[in-house]
């Protein structure tokens, strides 16, 4: 048994503001609960649902493309080609910010909240709210 195989989806619903605190829900579809206020809303979104399941990837194996057929992520999956097992990742939605400091760009994986960044380049410490 090798390590787990895992391929990230190129499909990610909408970003949803939370009804209740507006801030940055998880990039995900079904009970959802908000980092912010912890509330939990229930979100969905049909034509996501249909992209997922519709989605093309290419096998982390042997890189043979399949189509996913699941409208879920994560999705467990199995190559028919080559008979491997892997799972298919939500998708990490990343933005970039400019660092105050020099004014460099910082690529980063989007997650609700506040975070406390620093910057490679100049070490300025600054904090983002998502
Ligand atoms: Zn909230
Ligand atoms: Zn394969
Ligand atoms: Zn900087």
């Amino acid at each position: 048994m090798g390590e787990e195989l895992t391929v990230e989806s190129r499909v990610a619903p909408p970003p949803l503001s939370c009804p209740k605190c507006d801030g940055l829900l998880p990039n995900e579809l079904g009970e959802v609960r908000c980092t912010l206020c912890h509330a939990r809303v229930r979100i969905d979104h049909p034509i996501t649902r249909k992209k997922w399941a519709e989605e093309k990837i290419g096998c982390p194996d042997c890189a043979k493309v399949l189509v996913v057929g699941v409208n879920k992520r994560p999705a467990h999956l199995k190559c028919a080609t080559c008979s491997c097992h892997f799972t298919l990742l939500p998708t990490v939605a990343r933005i970039e910010i400019s660092c105050p400091g020099c004014d460099r760009q910082l690529r980063m994986k989007r997650r609700p909240g506040e975070r406390q960044i620093e910057c490679p380049a100049c070490d300025t410490t600054f904090k983002v709210t998502f």
